[in-house]
């Protein structure tokens, strides 16, 4: 079995892992499909995440096929699946209030522990959430990551008359510009990369794309920060209206925060992190299930996973939005291109 395997910062390889047998009870073993290359993967093949563990097989977002169940796992042999890369442990205080996104004991595949871009991986269960047949793979694999702004969205409510700022337009700030405009909210998306915003504009009916120096006084009800940098955070905030909400899911160290401000126009501040599963996980799928849901723009190429170096470069460039590595054996060497729709 072949896996993507990072043995230092910048040193990856495509190996034969050895895969663990037997399962024990509660595992489920999954042949991958497709696995998405996230920004987390990114730092810590730059050896930029302060808690990643090395040598490491990289990789969270996957969707794949169950081939080998556990005597007490509740799965069969091809159901269709994707998996929550973040453990919890369903007994600290944060589990027990129904947070585990934010459980004191979370280890996430990829970082500290070894991840999904292999051809196998084994994983407990209770990890594991079935999906549709009938969602491709390409819109599967954007589960994880999407899950990531369901969870944000439900910080404040949304309704057609709302005006919303999303900054910064990679994966998360497009998946966030896709469920705005669904919902029918007035979207803004703010990006420094020219390419990106024409995209989105040639993409999307009725979305308002700008750089951050082109902005003017204009407030927003919502403003979402998808950019993680300092200065998208400070800049964002200037653009929150009165008694408007701030959504942060980039994540820059550290910023400063014009406190009076904030108290004179009583601005809420929420920080987001991940999800919880399975909801967030369910309500993501619900959405990418509905045809008129459109992911296309988000996907810009998909490499077998034998070119994990071609697909790494993309991703490293910025350039692009998501990149995704194809794992099936019977597919063709060469990257396929995901038409967007227009
Ligand atoms: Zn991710
Ligand atoms: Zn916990």
């Amino acid at each position: 079995m072949l896996g993507l395997f990072l043995n230092n910062p910048g040193d990856l390889q495509l190996k034969e892992l050895t895969s663990e047998d037997p399962l024990n009870d509660y595992e489920v073993k999954i042949k991958s499909s497709y696995g998405g290359i996230c920004g987390s993967d990114i730092s810590v093949y730059k050896g930029k995440m302060a808690h990643a563990n090395y040598p490491v097989t990289p990789g969270h977002e996957i969707v794949g096929e169950i081939i080998k169940v556990g005597k007490e796992a509740k799965f069969k042999a091809g159901d269709k699946v994707v998996v929550a890369p973040n453990s919890f442990c369903g007994e600290c205080e944060y589990c027990l209030k129904g947070m585990s996104n934010i459980c004191e004991h979370k280890v996430s595949l990829g970082i500290n522990v070894n991840g999904v871009f292999a051809q196998e991986f084994t994983i407990s269960s209770k990890y594991v959430l079935r999906v549709p047949n009938e969602l491709p793979d390409e819109k599967a694999v954007l589960i994880e990551p999407f899950a990531v702004i369901v969870h944000a969205f439900q910080k404040f409510s949304l309704t057609k008359e709302t005006s919303i700022a999303i900054i910064g337009c990679g994966t998360e700030g497009m998946l966030a510009i896709t469920l705005a405009h669904h919902l029918g909210a007035q979207v803004t998306a703010i990006d420094i990369n020219p390419t990106k915003l024409e995209k989105i504009r040639n993409s999307f009916k009725g979305i308002k794309t700008v750089l951050p120096s082109e902005m003017t006084e204009e407030r927003f009800d919502v403003v979402i920060e998808a950019a993680g940098t300092r200065d998208s955070v400070e800049h964002g905030i200037q653009h929150v209206k009165p008694g408007g909400t701030m959504v942060l899911i980039g994540l820059t160290p550290e910023a400063n925060f014009p406190v009076m401000q904030m108290v004179r126009k009583e601005l809420t501040i929420h920080g987001s992190i991940i999800y919880n599963f399975p909801t967030d996980f369910s309500k993501a799928v619900d959405y990418l299930l509905k045809d008129d849901f459109d992911v296309a723009p988000i996907i810009s190429k998909v490499f077998h996973f034998n070119e994990f170096n071609k697909a790494y470069d993309d991703a490293l460039s910025g350039q692009y939005g998501k990149i995704i590595l194809n794992f099936k054996e019977d597919n063709v060497n060469e990257k396929i291109s995901i038409t967007p729709a227009g």
